[in-house]
């Protein structure tokens, strides 16, 4: 995917953009920026700790954790996703977690 060439918002520099993304206003990612920026995202998203919302439980493993940028709404958000399973009542649930930018 990619946006032509403009201005990276990240690092300042004249590129090719891969990504457009809400960020409290629209910011343009290169590759390098949008890789770094969802590496960074995912470390942070796999520091958070989950609890089962069917029993409680803080026994819960995530699976699958990814970040990306989806590209289905307009604008584009970048979110981070994983399976939630929890040892204690076996229930799975789907987790994701979308940066809506920053508040005015
Ligand atoms: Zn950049
Ligand atoms: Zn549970």
């Amino acid at each position: 995917m990619t946006f032509g060439k403009d201005t990276c918002s990240s690092c300042g520099k004249y590129t090719d953009i891969t990504a457009k993304v809400l960020n409290g206003q629209e910011t343009l990612y290169c590759k390098e920026c949008q890789d770094k920026e969802l590496k960074i995202m995912l470390e942070n998203f796999n520091q958070i700790k989950f609890y089962c919302i069917k029993c409680g439980s803080s026994n819960v493993t995530k699976n699958d954790t990814k970040t990306g940028i989806s590209l289905t709404d307009i604008p584009n958000a970048i979110y981070a996703k994983a399976f939630i399973t929890c040892k204690d009542c076996d229930h799975r649930f789907f987790l994701k977690m979308e940066d809506q930018g920053k508040i005015n």
